[in-house]
């Protein structure tokens, strides 16, 4: 029977983005990090920026400035924040001492390898290997452990008959029977708190009114539930988006060209086309559209319409996104976008820039990522050489190659003035005069001068080049080919 769907969110929503700060921002985290942006804007809403880093072994500062740079470089701006749990310990121990007062959890003295016998036991029994320790120690007991040395873990004291049900937004109802929920710590033997404790706390301190997050964390969700309401505090509503797949069905990694922000950056890709892709990542508009500004998503956005099935990472989607917010931006504005990313890449380094801002215009229209650009016009800034494909197309007939690029070149020297269009009239009327098809003669003069099968188009190669050069080089390539002719 289909479900009714929970009807949108309606603001103000407040909701968070908590990455752990221990690597990159990943295509995921930042897919998490949008949907709560979009949220937040669409509702006149607050987006809060937590920094989940109670695990002091993993959480680096580098890490946390990457993942604020990350989100900064998609425009995601965040409005409470950011803080940092590990800056948060007296929040968490009020709230421990709450929960111990109400006995909402317990000190658990189970060493190590009683848990797992537990465990093993569980198995053998084929139930799930659901830990649980010794909720009613006499103090005695407490007292000659403490005597030991043994230090406990708290434990929630799970209510093992009940259950509890996430409304979620995307998944609907899901049921978790307790009997399932192992007694979950919720602070070490050490005296730090577990991220189940501190997520909950913060969800609950911080008026969190919807988690939105990874589908991997559903499992927590009923825990983090658990301390809320042990706490008194009501609990957020969920929604938990799917996985990201590569085209492969594995999960998401560098194999499949891109994993992090940063491999986007450095693909060349354009902020707002990355979010546009992201956006794409288990949420639809319609059934057809792909192309969506940025406040066309933050209109446009509905969890509603988030799917449960994984999302699928496509390079290939995703770089025709790119091309066309590339090919919507102004004249000047492409330019100086990729001028920057060039600079940026090093790539400019002992190039002659006024070329490269020439040559923006002709790679506008075929360019997809910025990172293309040397494909499409890096032959300008190198000495000839003529890719083995682009060979191949001249020695399909060494001698129409001779005669069309030998023609090309006796019309141009004639010409008075180098310009696109003086250069194109030529070359047409001289294609005509030789009875050849377009392309069979206007392929091979390209090959001449830019030794590429793809690149910017004829005319404006010829006139980006300039005459000399554009001479020396055919007159490289007639040279090679007459070789080749002579040798056969
Ligand atoms: N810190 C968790 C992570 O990076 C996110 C937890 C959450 O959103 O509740 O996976």
């Amino acid at each position: 029977m289909a479900r009714t769907p929970r009807p949108d969110i309606t603001g103000p929503a407040r909701v968070r983005f908590a990455p752990s700060p221990t690597g990159s921002l990943h295509v995921g985290g930042a897919r998490t990090a949008l949907f709560n942006w979009l949220i937040a804007r669409n509702t006149g809403g607050t987006f809060v920026l937590r920094l989940e880093d109670t695990d002091a072994e993993r959480s680096t500062g580098e890490s946390e400035a990457e993942i604020l740079r990350c989100l900064t470089w998609l425009g995601l701006d965040w409005d409470e924040g950011p803080f940092r749990q590990s800056e948060r310990g007296a929040v968490y121990a009020a709230a421990v001492d709450r929960l111990r007062e109400t006995r909402a959890i317990y000190p658990a003295y189970e060493t190590d390898e009683e848990l797992e016998a537990q465990r093993v036991a569980a198995r053998a029994d084929k139930k799930a290997p659901v830990v649980r320790g010794q909720r009613d120690r006499t103090p005695e007991e407490i007292a000659a452990f403490e005597a030991e040395g043994r230090r406990p873990a708290w434990r929630f004291a799970v209510d093992v008959a009940g259950e509890t049900v996430i409304d979620d937004y995307v998944r609907g109802p899901v049921t978790f029977s307790h009997g399932a929920i192992e007694d979950f710590v919720v602070v070490r033997s050490d005296g730090s708190p577990t991220y189940n404790l501190a997520a909950a706390v913060d969800d609950l301190e911080m008026g969190i009114t919807h988690v939105v997050r990874g589908e991997d964390h559903i499992s927590n969700t009923p825990k983090q539930m658990m301390v809320i309401r042990a706490l008194g505090g009501e609990t957020p509503a969920y929604a938990h988006i799917p996985l990201i797949l590569g085209p492969d069905k594995k999960r998401l990694s560098k194999r499949h060209g891109a994993a992090s922000v940063e491999d986007l950056e450095a693909a060349g890709f354009l902020p707002r086309a990355a979010v546009n892709a992201l956006a794409l990542l288990g949420w639809s508009f319609d059934d057809k559209t792909t192309m969506f500004t940025v406040p066309e998503l933050v209109d446009g956005f509905s969890i509603t319409r988030v799917s449960k099935s994984p999302a699928i990472f496509d390079m290939t989607k995703l770089k025709v996104i790119n091309g066309r917010h590339l090919r919507l931006m102004s004249a000047p504005e492409f330019e100086e976008a990729l001028v920057g990313w060039l600079r940026q890449t090093g790539y400019l380094e002992g190039k002659d820039e006024a070329l490269v801002r020439a040559s923006a215009p002709l790679v506008k229209r075929k360019i997809s990522t910025f990172a293309e650009y040397d494909d499409l016009a890096g032959w300008l800034f190198r000495p000839l050489e003529i890719e083995p494909e682009a060979w191949d197309v001249l020695m399909r007939d060494v001698k129409h190659s001779i005669q069309v690029i030998g023609g090309g070149l006796g019309r141009l020297e004639s010409l008075p003035e180098w310009t696109p269009e003086a250069v194109k009239d030529a070359l047409q009327d001289q294609l005509h005069v030789m009875g050849e098809a377009a392309r069979d003669f206007l392929e091979p003069q390209r090959i001449a001068v830019t030794g590429r099968t793809v690149s910017t188009g004829t005319y404006e190669s010829l006139a980006l080049l300039g005459r000399e050069e554009s001479f020396a080089r055919y007159r490289s390539t007639l040279g090679r080919l007459a070789e080749q002719w002579a040798a056969a």
